[in-house]
């Protein structure tokens, strides 16, 4: 098939590479021609596992390709995928800008009948409104196809080749069969592709996120009892996950959910409900909640050294992507730590194996903080560790040389990823959520 994807970020690359890889010819299109003229010249722009590799073999054998020029990439292809940002608008609700613009340049550049999907994560009634745009300008027809996307940062390839299942809203069997043709290399061991009408597709990206981002709100908030009742949440994380109809997934406690989709789309589904006179109670609770997690480790901080004693202080960080094996820093804890310890006149020494780069981006400079190479280089002279995001190269390091590094041996752990026991052996004070901290 010939494909355009429009918007070569986390979700467009990953699609893009993924379609050339099952052989079909994709053309991806963005408007940022910085980004473009990397992926051209062989580079890719964001941190995914798989992702250079895919990019790298589909452009050499000419079935992927990077433009700017959506006139090209639309009149090339049968099937336009939008794939563009929906970010948070003011009220909450998801910002269509991007994709209005882009169904609004399908639209002046259409050249025959074609097939729009919408990739993006977009309220119910979006796909009525994209054709509304495409068809202000054109007299081509134009079937408006919901195809959200369920993969994973840190494991999208993988999520995409083979995914859980494919949800697919169609208003016809024409764009049902092109749909189902073009995810049949996905599906082989029988995952389901569930097609169903466009608003119920639309309504699922949002009920499937809130419902994840309410199970990690739920766990925080029995991680905050368990601490004040002298309980262990990975005890009862355990306890309640081996239920087999709770399940072990999506319930470890931490420092609150972040990324570009969680929060993002939580409020946009409050806003929804809003529009449509629905109080969603539940799922302004668990924003309430994860906004609240999120000061969790200052609060730790600030109680462990007091308020005014904060001045001067140096905090090594550990972690700045919202989750590992991503460089993506939207909405990460750690941009709220960072504001809040350099508010209260404390330095901070961050490291990431992979988002220092983004972080800084999003943070912009700051005096006093530093970006350092390694994460041992960010606990020289520091007085105490935090740790923000579990990447695997922090659940096993050189304790003794952390201890020797610190000006105190002082660890606050907002993903539990240490042993409460290793670390009272190791002789540190270390607070984590929802289990006992480890005092002297
Ligand atoms: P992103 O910000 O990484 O990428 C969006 C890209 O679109 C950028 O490169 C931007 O330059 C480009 N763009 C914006 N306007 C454009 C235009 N008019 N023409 C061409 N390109 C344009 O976003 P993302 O994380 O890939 O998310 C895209 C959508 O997918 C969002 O709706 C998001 O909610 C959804 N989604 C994201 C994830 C995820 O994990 N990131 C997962 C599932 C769904």
């Amino acid at each position: 098939m010939n494909i355009a994807v429009v918007g070569t970020g986390y979700v467009g690359l990953v699609a893009g590479a993924c379609f050339a890889e099952t052989g079909n010819d994709v053309i991806c299109v963005d408007i940022n021609q910085k980004k473009v003229d990397a992926l051209i010249a062989g580079q890719v722009p964001i941190f995914e596992p798989g992702l250079e590799d895919l990019v790298k073999a589909n452009t050499k054998a000419k079935r992927l390709s990077f433009t700017t020029s959506i006139k090209d990439a639309v009149q090339a292809s049968d099937t336009i995928f939008i794939a563009v940002g929906t970010p948070q608008d003011e009220d909450g609700s998801a910002d269509l800008t991007h994709v209005l613009a882009v169904a609004r340049a399908i639209g002046e550049n259409m050249n025959g009948p074609k097939i729009v999907v919408d990739k993006s994560t977009v309220p119910v009634g979006t796909a009525d409104l994209v054709k509304l745009e495409i068809e202000k300008t054109s007299k081509f027809p134009v079937e408006v196809v919901s195809n959200p996307e369920f993969l994973k940062e840190g494991a999208a390839i993988d999520d995409f080749l083979r995914p859980d299942r494919v949800v697919v809203g169609v208003a016809s069997e024409k764009s049902a069969a092109v749909m189902r043709e073009l995810y049949a290399p996905f599906v082989r061991t029988n995952n389901p592709i569930l097609v169903m009408d466009i608003r119920s597709a639309e309504m699922t990206k949002y009920a499937a996120n809130a419902m994840l981002a309410l199970r990690v709100s739920f766990m925080n908030e029995i991680a905050n009892l368990c601490e004040r009742a002298g309980a262990d949440i990975s005890k009862v994380r355990v306890g309640i996950g081996t239920d087999s109809r709770i399940g072990m997934s999506f319930i470890f406690p931490g420092i609150g959910y972040g990324g570009s989709c969680f929060p993002k789309d939580v409020q946009a589904l409050i806003r929804t409900g809003k529009d449509h006179g629905v109080d969603l109670l539940i799922s302004r609770s668990v924003e309430e909640v994860n906004k609240n997690q999120k000061k969790l480790i200052v609060s730790k901080i600030v109680e462990h050294f007091g308020e005014t004693k904060l001045r001067g202080k140096t905090f090594a960080l550990w972690g700045l992507a919202f989750k590992p094996k991503t460089d993506d820093v939207r909405e990460a804890p750690a941009l709220s730590i960072c504001s809040e310890l350099v508010k209260l006149g404390a330095y901070v020494k961050a490291y990431d194996p992979e988002a220092n780069g983004t972080f800084r981006e999003k943070f912009g400079d700051h005096a006093n903080v530093e970006y350092v190479d390694s994460n041992y280089e960010a606990l020289k002279g520091a007085d105490a560790l935090i740790i923000c995001t579990e990447w695997n190269a922090f659940r096993q390091p050189n304790f003794k040389k952390i201890k020797s590094e610190l000006v105190s041996p002082v660890i606050f752990d907002g993903r539990n990823i240490y042993d409460v026991a290793d670390m009272r052996a190791h002789g540190f004070t270390y607070y984590s959520v929802g289990r006992p901290p480890v005092t002297w």
